[in-house]
């Protein structure tokens, strides 16, 4: 019977054991999680600090009894320290029993993850937290609650952070955000993102920016600028690190850290795969160019095709991402895919920007959504999208993706099918306008 070892029990190693069962009855499965929670949704966590995921325990979706149940076993509290990929075995720390044990595998799939990246000037403050385990959330609903905290500093300003300051005023705190430098996420362009100054004059959120911490003093901070401001909790949202240090010397490639992968999600070792935040792709429409999309939805789509790979389907493969994503600060969304500003800089392009209404201008509601496309001047392909508005961002980006991922142009955009109706979109949808702009723009060029 052959053996696989999946390194990791959240997002892609949860999932890919799933996956392996479901389409091997007797195939042997162990997964080492190096802490106690497994196979629960990140993603959800911010919104249980709202208060709109109610239960605590809904953000878990297997635990180590219900895959058991399965035959797949979960070994918790087992560190992987170290892989020898001539033996086929790993090297695991048995953390409660402080022991060290060796397993041998046929088939490795590495989904580590990454940790996240700690700022020296706040590291000893017993407020500091992040938000990236299950066990984070905990610690800090029971540190807001003990403490009755009132006043919050969010460090940094990607997606998370956005999140968890909407949340924590959800709960009544107020916010304060420090931005080290002069943009807020800067995954969207900046001449986009107002909306999310807008949101936050309106919901009372302070920010800061060219601002750091210099150092903590008791539940106040000191601020570069010489500022003392209120910090009760201090959370911190600065990006991660890959899990990848067990594989120093190893004989698996890294890249800057993370696990290079191909088309089979294999890394340089054949029987050894990764996926999840510590692996590396390239674009689907551009493959020239790598890419590591460090979100929930990637390291599922690459758990099906490792689990097929390893049982034998090799019609199912990898062909990159577009690393489409998607963030909702209050009432406004903001999405994209594609190439970053910076890499899209590089490529020969022309820009369409197209701003109306979300529906029919005359309903109630009608509000306006902005949409951007960065357009290959040589095949007419999208290479990079961000729309930014309220309602209706979501179906935009998700056509404009789908669309792209399967080799539309955008001068096909004009033929595109919206369902329309009044509440929903307009005859001529924004989807539609982009693509009839596109063809004026470029018999002008
Ligand atoms: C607050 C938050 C919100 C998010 N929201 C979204 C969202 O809205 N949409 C989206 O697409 N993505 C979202 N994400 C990102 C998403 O959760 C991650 O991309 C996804 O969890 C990555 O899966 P993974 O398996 O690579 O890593 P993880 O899910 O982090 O799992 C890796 C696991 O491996 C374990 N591990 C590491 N090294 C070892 C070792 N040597 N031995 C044993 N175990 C080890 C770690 O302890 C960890 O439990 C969010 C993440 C967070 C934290």
């Amino acid at each position: 019977m052959k053996k696989v070892i999946l390194v990791g029990g959240v997002a892609g190693g949860a999932t890919a054991a799933s996956q392996l069962r479901r389409l091997n009855p007797d195939i042997e499965i162990v997964i080492y999680e190096r802490y106690e929670d497994i196979s629960y949704g990140s993603c959800g966590m911010p919104y249980y600090i709202g208060g709109e995921v109610e239960e605590r325990d809904s953000l878990v979706n297997m635990t180590p009894g219900k895959f058991r149940d399965k035959n797949i076993f979960v070994k918790t509290g087992h560190e992987v320290t170290s892989v020898n990929t001539d033996e086929n075995t790993v090297t695991v720390l048995d953390k409660a029993n402080n022991r060290e044990i060796t397993d041998s595998y046929d088939y490795l799939v590495l989904s580590p993850g990454g940790s996240p990246k700690k700022l020296p000037s706040v590291k000893d403050g017993e407020q500091v937290f992040s938000l990236h385990r299950l066990a984070d959330l905990d610690y800090i609903m029971s540190y807001i609650e003990d403490n009755n905290v009132k006043e919050a500093v969010l460090i940094g300003s990607g997606y998370i952070g956005l999140e968890v300051t909407e949340n924590l005023t959800a709960k009544g705190i107020h916010v304060t955000i420090l931005q080290h430098d002069e943009r807020i996420y800067k995954n969207i362009e900046a001449d986009m993102n107002g909306v999310l100054y807008e949101a936050m004059t309106e919901h009372g959120i302070t920010l800061k920016l060219n601002t750091e911490i210099d150092y903590v003093d008791g539940s106040q901070a000191v601020l570069s600028n010489g500022e003392k401001i209120d910090a009760e909790l201090i959370i911190t949202g600065v990006g991660i690190s890959p899990n990848t240090g067990f594989l120093n010397n190893s004989g698996v490639s890294l890249k800057n850290g993370l696990i290079p992968i191909n088309k089979n999600g294999q890394t340089n070792v054949k029987n050894i795969y990764a996926l999840g935040d510590a692996a590396v792709t390239h674009y689907q429409h551009i493959p020239e160019i790598t890419m590591q999309a460090a979100l929930a939805w990637p390291a599922h789509r690459l758990a099906h095709i490792i689990a097929n790979q390893i049982s034998g389907d090799s019609s199912v493969t990898h062909e990159g991402f577009l690393g489409t994503n998607i963030v909702k600060f209050f009432d406004y969304h903001i999405a994209t895919f594609g190439l970053s500003e910076k890499e899209v800089a590089d490529v020969p392009h022309f820009v369409i920007d197209q701003k109306q209404k979300n529906k029919s201008g005359y309903m109630k509601g009608a509000a306006p959504i902005h949409v951007r496309v960065y357009v290959s001047t040589e095949t007419g392909i999208i290479l990079r999208a961000a729309v930014v508005g309220t309602e209706g961002v979501d179906k935009r980006i998700d056509i404009l993706s789908a669309h792209t991922r399967l080799g539309g142009t955008v001068y096909d955009l004009i033929n595109i099918e919206i369902g329309y109706s009044p509440p929903f979109s307009s005859p001529k949808d924004i989807i539609n306008m982009v693509g009839y702009k596109a063809r004026e723009k470029a018999e002008n060029l």
